[in-house]
């Protein structure tokens, strides 16, 4: 195996599969009030064309996953998913971004079937807040208790992911900060990006300087290493805290050229960057019974097109698709 790398010399080894558009919250920040158009489920990926897909990858030098939505948990059978994945043998990192609803239900089988980690989206922690912003009756308390549960059966760590919007919940950084102190949380403090059906909010943003120095009432901020993986996020910790923080500077101070990720989105295509909108169909060769060879080979082509950088911050903003259809 030699590796993948792009046409900047970027290692490529990191693939985000999206396994379904459909979620049970709509979040301002990635859909529209309406929701967006459903992909029929017959364009959707099955658990064995997944499969085929990440093992190919594999042998071209993928070793990390992440399964991601829409809310992955709303597609039946994940678990499953997750064995099949734990099998290939080059994977030795398969975690879950999850909006933690229905999470306390399916973290025990989810870690026996081979998860490591999860990353769970938590924007407030107030009741009222929470429904406001997920336009949903569902309950934070359901998201707290995922929170926990996942903990205590293992996947290790649990990450909690912040998207900061300005006047909707910039007002709780301080609270999200001091849980870092107390408790072993990791929070990651997201830039809010401004995409897919939701542009016209782009007031929302609050950029990583700004909120850095909010947080910094608390006490100095030290760099800390990240317990694991080497992603886009940079860690701090608070003197003496149990967890940490993370802050994730998509806008202010784009991380592409570290990037070292591939997405597919569940309608089969493979995108080499989240921010552009070029992307390579896998479903139908996949559906034409294509060889591993013919496979390796489009897999290629959308590393070798991966763009060096994203152009959010000079205005270039994707609209094909929302964030609920590439995975975040
Ligand atoms: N449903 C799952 C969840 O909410 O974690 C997974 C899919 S969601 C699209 C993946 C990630 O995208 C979430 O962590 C969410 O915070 C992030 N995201 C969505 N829209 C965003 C935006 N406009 N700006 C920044 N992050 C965004
Ligand atoms: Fe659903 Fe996740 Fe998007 Fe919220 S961020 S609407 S939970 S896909």
């Amino acid at each position: 195996m030699t590796g993948l790398s792009d046409s900047f010399q970027r290692p490529i080894n990191y693939l985000r599969i999206s396994v379904t558009d459909r979620c049970n919250l709509r979040c301002i920040y990635c859909m529209p009030a309406e929701g967006v158009r459903l992909m029929s489920h017959r364009d959707i990926l099955t658990y064995e064309e997944i499969y085929t897909l990440a093992r190919v990858a594999a042998e071209l030098g993928i070793n990390k996953v992440r399964l991601t939505g829409g809310e992955p948990l709303v597609r039946s059978g994940l678990t499953e998913l997750i064995q099949m994945l734990a099998q290939i043998e080059a994977i030795d990192d398969i975690s879950l971004t999850t909006n933690g609803t229905l999470l306390s239900r399916y973290a025990a089988e989810l870690k026996q079937a081979g998860l490591q980690r999860v990353n769970i989206s938590l924007d407030t922690l107030k009741p009222n807040k929470f429904k406001f912003i997920t336009r949903h009756s569902l309950n934070l308390g359901d998201v707290l208790e995922g929170i926990k549960v996942a903990r205590s059966v293992g996947l290790n760590p649990v990450k909690l992911n912040m998207v900061v919007m300005s006047g909707i919940n910039d007002d709780e950084l301080l609270d999200f900060a001091a849980k870092t102190i107390d408790e072993e949380w990791h929070v990651r403090f997201i830039e809010f990006m401004p995409v897919g059906g939701v542009s016209t909010t782009a007031s929302y943003f609050v950029s990583v300087s700004d909120i850095r120095k909010r947080l910094e009432l608390l006490g100095e901020l030290e760099p800390c290493l990240p317990s694991v993986g080497n992603g886009p996020a940079k860690y701090f910790r608070f003197p003496h805290a149990r967890g940490t923080v993370g802050f994730i500077t998509p806008v202010s101070e784009h991380f592409c050229f570290h990037c070292n990720r591939l997405r597919l989105t569940a309608d089969g295509r493979l995108r080499p960057c989240l921010l552009a909108e070029d992307e390579i169909d896998l479903k139908q060769p996949l559906r034409s019974r294509i060889s591993s060879a013919g496979l390796k080979q489009l897999i290629e082509a959308a590393v070798a097109n991966k763009p060096l950088r994203h152009w959010l911050a000079e205005g270039y903003v994707p609209k094909h698709r929302p964030f609920s259809q590439v995975g975040g």
